[in-house]
């Protein structure tokens, strides 16, 4: 569930905050009369994989997908090994792709305060902009904890704020603590097969998939350019219309 190596809140408390979050600020999906699925491919953090091996597999299949950034720490070295430079994160907005948040330094928005989360989204706007790039549309918390004075912060500011619960965005899914589904791990591309199965069964939904790193050997939260691969092709045969987040959101009133 964690997307980073620090391990977000997984106690009683940290459970109950979330499941209290799901209850308010919230800005319900209403997607009807789709022809076709929506999916949309996203890279949480996002290391040089994911905007090199990873961008290379979106665009030659034809699709533009989401990168959530955290401007604090771009170029810096991970476990996901090095984080996108601000030259690159320039480059995959020139090629299409939706530059969106994830906070100025990848910070807990289940333990920060209303005041601290505004900072910090607040800080990573400006960097983003200073590149030359739009204000973002869209959002993803960080470890994918939430709480109700990060989505009173966020719910001003974006179209739609992604969370790590698994599920599908139909009518009435709170766009504000939207599920997605992870390509991480073992049975990573598995997982996100069986719910891209799930919402071709499920008429006028729309399934969020993410990854982080995008290599031989990834870390426990990436997946290979092989599975990533087979995913785009899988989206294609199965007939989804694969739309960046922003977009996403947009069809679905956020
Ligand atoms: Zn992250």
């Amino acid at each position: 569930m964690a997307d980073d190596v620090y391990s977000a809140d997984r106690s009683l408390y940290g459970k109950l905050r979330r499941r209290a979050s799901k209850l308010l600020y919230r800005k319900p999906a209403k997607l009807t009369g789709l022809a076709r699925p929506l999916l949309t491919f996203s890279f949480d953090d996002a290391p040089q994989s994911a905007a090199t091996a990873g961008a290379d597999i979106i665009e030659k299949h034809g699709f533009k997908a989401t990168y959530f950034i955290s401007a604090g720490i771009m170029g810096e070295d991970s476990h996901f090994g090095p984080y996108t430079t601000p030259e690159q994160v320039k480059d995959l907005h020139i090629r299409g792709h939706e530059i969106a948040c994830h906070t100025f330094t990848h910070i807990d928005c289940g333990q920060a305060s209303g005041a601290d989360i505004a900072a910090s989204v607040d800080q990573n706007q400006k960097m983003i902009q200073s590149l030359g790039l739009p204000a973002s549309i869209t959002f993803a918390y960080p470890y994918g904890d939430v709480s109700p004075q990060a989505k009173a912060q966020l719910s001003a500011r974006y179209a739609s704020a992604r969370a790590l619960h698994h599920g599908l965005i139909t009518t009435g899914t709170d766009l504000n603590q939207a599920p997605a589904v992870g390509i991480e791990g073992a049975d990573g591309e598995t997982l996100a097969l069986d719910w891209m199965r799930r919402a071709v069964a499920t008429p006028d939904s729309w399934l969020v998939l993410y990854t982080h790193d995008v290599r031989e050997n990834p870390s426990p939260w990436g997946c290979t350019p092989e599975s990533l691969d087979r995913l785009a092709r899988a989206a294609v045969a199965m007939g989804f219309e694969v739309v960046t987040y922003a977009e996403g959101a947009g069809r679905a009133g956020g």
